[in-house]
């Protein structure tokens, strides 16, 4: 590829903590800064800038405007608005719905033909409005899914069992939020199941510790909030890994968000599950085999976002 571009939707804490280790990284050349707020947009890749002599890359930043998505590899979104005071999680949903018209509209407008990388909550959900709105081929239209939830699995099961978390082969699936959970019967440490290890080492783990694991992981953003008001370095180097699984053509197994066509018997809807990540986006689906009980809590999973789906376009 000759020149990687990215252009960055919402310029706020989640975009820049991606903009910031996407330098540090050397994820992308060219990388366009787009925000509601256009002067957030300038002062952010003027403070970028500065950094430029003292990083390794000679990335090209800037704030720009819809058009320049037309050459783009990757539109990152992260734009969004937050929760309001007694505000409903569906009238969050329908804002952030509206806000997303506004921005891929003139995405598309522009001829962009690349890729939408989604991180807005609730990203499951935002990334289906994507996929409708653009009309993309689903392997197109990406979203962060559980991708930041697996890697949190990874270091607290790692931390548990005294093992490198990059040994350890689990995955969070289905929706980015309540309802997510652990496929334990597909986890393993190298090649061994971790029920096995538990089976086998009954004096020092159990299948309840497990299970705390699995909470923790699933509360740890309300956690965090609760400590500093929202999350975003680690979503910020969770995108960076998608993006340069896309341009480093990589073929690696991420858990994204992306569109179910009949996996698991299910349609039509976007939750978290292993894929396969290249050039292309999306080039397919891991299909896990999963136990009747974690058969049953993808099913639910997808239901409750199905259910947000079809009530945001009923109050529509
Ligand atoms: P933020 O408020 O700091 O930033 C949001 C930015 O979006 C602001 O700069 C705002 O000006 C911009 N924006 C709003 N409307 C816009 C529009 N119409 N066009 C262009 N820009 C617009 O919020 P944040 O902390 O950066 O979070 C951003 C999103 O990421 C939220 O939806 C949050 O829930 C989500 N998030 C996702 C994950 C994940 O795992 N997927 C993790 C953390 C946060």
């Amino acid at each position: 590829m000759d020149k990687r571009k990215i252009v960055l939707v919402g310029t706020g804490m989640v975009g820049m903590s991606f903009a910031y280790a996407a330098l540090n990284q050397n994820a992308c050349d060219e990388l366009v800064l787009i925000d509601i707020n256009k002067e957030r947009a300038i002062g952010e890749a003027m403070d970028l800038n500065h950094g430029l002599a003292f990083s390794r890359t000679a990335m090209k930043i800037y704030a720009g405007d819809y058009i320049d998505c037309h050459d783009a590899d990757i539109v990152v979104i992260c734009a969004g608005v937050n929760q309001k005071e007694g505000e409903t999680r569906l009238d969050l949903l329908s804002r952030n719905a509206k806000v997303f018209e506004s921005i891929i509209k003139p995405v598309l407008e522009s001829g962009f033909n690349g890729i939408f990388l989604v991180a807005t909550n609730p990203v499951d959900i935002m990334t289906r409005i994507t996929y409708d709105m653009s009309g993309f081929e689903c392997s197109k239209v990406i979203g962060t899914g559980t991708t930041l939830d697996t890697a949190r699995l990874r270091y607290l099961a790692g931390d548990y069992f005294g093992i490198d978390p990059r040994n350890i082969h689990g995955y969070v699936i289905g929706e980015h939020g309540d309802s997510e959970f652990v496929p334990w019967s597909q986890a393993l440490i190298a090649t061994k199941p971790i029920y096995d290890v538990i089976k086998d080492n009954k004096e020092k783990f159990s299948l309840s510790e497990l299970e705390e694991i699995a909470t923790q992981v699933r509360t740890s953003a309300q956690q965090i909030i609760k400590a500093k008001g929202a999350t975003y370095y680690g979503i910020g180097m969770a995108i960076v890994r998608i993006v340069r699984a896309i341009f480093q053509n990589e073929n690696s197994v991420l858990t994204v968000s992306s569109r179910m066509d009949g996996n698991y018997g299910l349609t039509d809807v976007f939750l978290g599950n292993p894929c396969i990540i290249n050039r292309n986006g999306v080039r397919s689906l891991l299909e896990l085999t999963l136990q009747r009980d974690e058969f049953t809590k993808l099913r639910d999973s997808a239901t409750v976002l199905n259910e947000s789906y079809k009530q945001l376009h009923i109050k529509e």
